[in-house]
């Protein structure tokens, strides 16, 4: 296996000139800001093919990299990781145009003859610090959101992934324009001293302990956040579904990065009887996944240092272990353990697990289910396998987290359509797709009226002297109205008058002789 190395922190500049150092990087960006260098659509598309460059280019050393770092197998590294953001630049190249055209909006009799729009503006500077689990994905996805706003960005990749930050802090320079975007590495204390800087958009992907300090540091100058937090997500199976079939699902969404995944399922609420359905398709599945020793798999990552393993490594301690268990301190390898007949009250259901560590909560029924997700912090993601609609409904309408997803795991946040984000303790804001470009674009609502002297009289009942004549009129005019006519009839309306006015100039034309008879269905 690669030799690893514990989290050494990256850094570019000395501590004693690190304040001094930051502030001069951000007064570059600031001023190619002002210049407004990056709102050009052109500039933003060709620093987003750069970015699209350095992946394809460096494919090898990114997974090379991530290996280091995690033992991370390449199919995780590309399809999780490069792709994804190839994938996300492709979206973003794709839609650049249409998302960043004025929006119009419907508005009230008054200013009838008159535009209302959206227009969406960068913010400005951006603070995007990553986390380690997915150092390439959770750095860079970001980055293409605020990129494609036409913002200028901090890039703060995690120290937890030294590996991965340094062929970053590497890669960027060469591809991207220095002028705009400034990587700077580093751990808790290089981050306080970025933390210092005034910015008008921070992004912050970690725990919700480290969130709060975000936030402390953003309130300092008003600056508005995301934070992507995490959490246990917890999974409902029901009975009767396709246990094996969901058992694949579950097993791959856990396993996957060895369970340091943000909405990897934390834990299973079912009856005692699936449980041990469960239990028996899982260990012939996780076989058939990372053979009879999965030490010796290529497709199992690694804990991401030996702290982590540590604390992974307790919470199995006093627990019913029936399959995997196994574990060597020197590799940070935890086999795939499942763990049965686990109660809430187990120091398991504490906290977040975020490693290779299933454990099983046998509940009566579904009510007892709910109960249990709702006296907890509202998670990333609630998983259900169900095939009944009264039980996904019940979910649906009684719990509440960032994201659902029905008879699977994990793979909802590949829907660039859908918003990724938390709620409460497991985060705020959202992204991925046209919710990246929303998240780092501040959206400035726009009137732009005209002299039309009609209109003007209408509008004239605002101006003082104030009688209750002029009043009651203007209450009137802009009172709310559901609209009577149904959707799609402006085209109807169009369609019907294209007809009419094809019909017309036929007539006017025989009328002057211009033809000499009226085609079919005319005559
Ligand atoms: P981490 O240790 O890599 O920390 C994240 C970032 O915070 C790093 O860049 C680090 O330098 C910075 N940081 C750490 N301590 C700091 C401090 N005291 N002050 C300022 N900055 C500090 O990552 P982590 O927190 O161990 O990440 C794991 C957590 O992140 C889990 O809870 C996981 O669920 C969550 N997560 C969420 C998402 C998501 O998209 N919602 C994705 C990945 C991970």
């Amino acid at each position: 296996m690669t030799r690893r190395r514990e989290s050494a922190s990256v850094e570019i500049f000395p501590k004693q000139n690190m304040a001094s150092k930051y502030a001069e990087v951000i007064n570059k960006l600031r001023t190619t800001f002002k210049h407004g260098i990056t709102k050009s659509l052109e500039y933003r598309k060709q620093q987003l093919k750069a970015l699209y460059r350095l992946c394809k280019d460096n494919e090898e050393v990114l997974v090379r990299a991530m290996k280091e770092d995690l033992n991370k197998p390449k199919f995780e590294s590309v399809v999780c990781e490069i792709e994804f953001i190839r994938n996300d630049i492709r979206g973003m190249l794709i839609n650049l145009e249409k998302w960043a055209s004025p929006e119009y909006t419907s508005k009230h009799v008054v200013l009838m003859f008159d535009s209302t729009f959206i227009h969406r503006e960068p913010f400005g500077l951006v603070l995007i610090i990553g986390a380690w689990n997915y150092p390439l994905q959770l750095t860079l996805s970001p980055l293409v959101g605020a990129i494609a706003a036409g913002n200028v960005a901090v890039i703060k990749p995690s120290e937890l992934s030294p590996a991965t930050a340094r062929v970053l802090e590497d890669l960027l320079p060469l591809y991207l324009d220095q002028n705009s975007y400034a990587l700077i590495n580093g751990g808790v204390p290089e981050t306080t001293e970025l933390l210092k800087e005034q910015y008008d958009y921070i992004f912050y992907t970690g725990c919700p302990s480290v969130g709060k300090i975000i936030r402390n540091a953003a309130n300092k100058h008003l600056t508005p956040i995301t934070l992507e937090l995490g959490g246990k997500s917890p999974l409902y199976l029901d009975k009767r579904v396709n246990i094996e079939i969901a058992c694949r699902r579950i097993l791959w969404g856990k396993f996957i990065n060895a369970g340091q995944t943000c909405v990897a399922p934390d834990y299973i609420l079912c009856s005692e009887e699936t449980q041990e359905e469960f239990i028996h398709m899982a260990s012939k599945i996780l076989s058939e996944f990372f053979g009879e020793n999965p030490q010796n798999s290529s497709d199992l990552a690694r804990i991401v240092n030996k702290k982590h393993f540590q604390r992974i490594c307790n919470l199995i301690t006093n627990s019913t272990v029936v399959v995997g268990g196994d574990f060597v301190e020197e590799e940070c390898y935890i086999s795939p353990t499942i763990l049965k007949d686990v109660k809430i009250s187990d120091p398991v259901m504490e906290e977040e697990i975020f490693g290779p560590v299933l454990p099983i909560v046998p509940v009566k029924d579904v009510d007892e289910a709910i109960s249990i997700i709702n006296s907890k912090e509202r998670p990333l993601s609630l998983y259900l396998f169900s095939t009944k609609d009264e039980v996904i409904k019940k979910f649906l309408n009684s719990t509440s987290s960032g994201s659902f997803c029905v008879n699977d795991t994990v793979v909802h946040l590949s829907v660039d359509t859908l918003p990724f984000g938390g709620i409460g303790n497991s985060g705020m804001g959202r992204y991925h797709g046209k919710y990246s470009f929303d998240t780092f674009s501040h959206l400035k609502a726009v009137l732009k009226r005209n002299f039309n002297p009609v209109l003007e009289q209408l509008g004239s009942l605002r101006y003082p002297p104030y009688t209750d004549q002029k009043m009651n009129k203007l209450m009137m005019l802009l009172k709310k109205r559901r609209n009577p006519f149904p959707y799609g009839t402006p085209y109807v309306i169009v369609f019907v008058l294209g007809i009419i006015t094809a019909v017309v100039i036929r007539f006017i034309l025989i009328a002057s002789g211009g033809i000499k008879y009226l085609p079919y269905p005319f005559h």
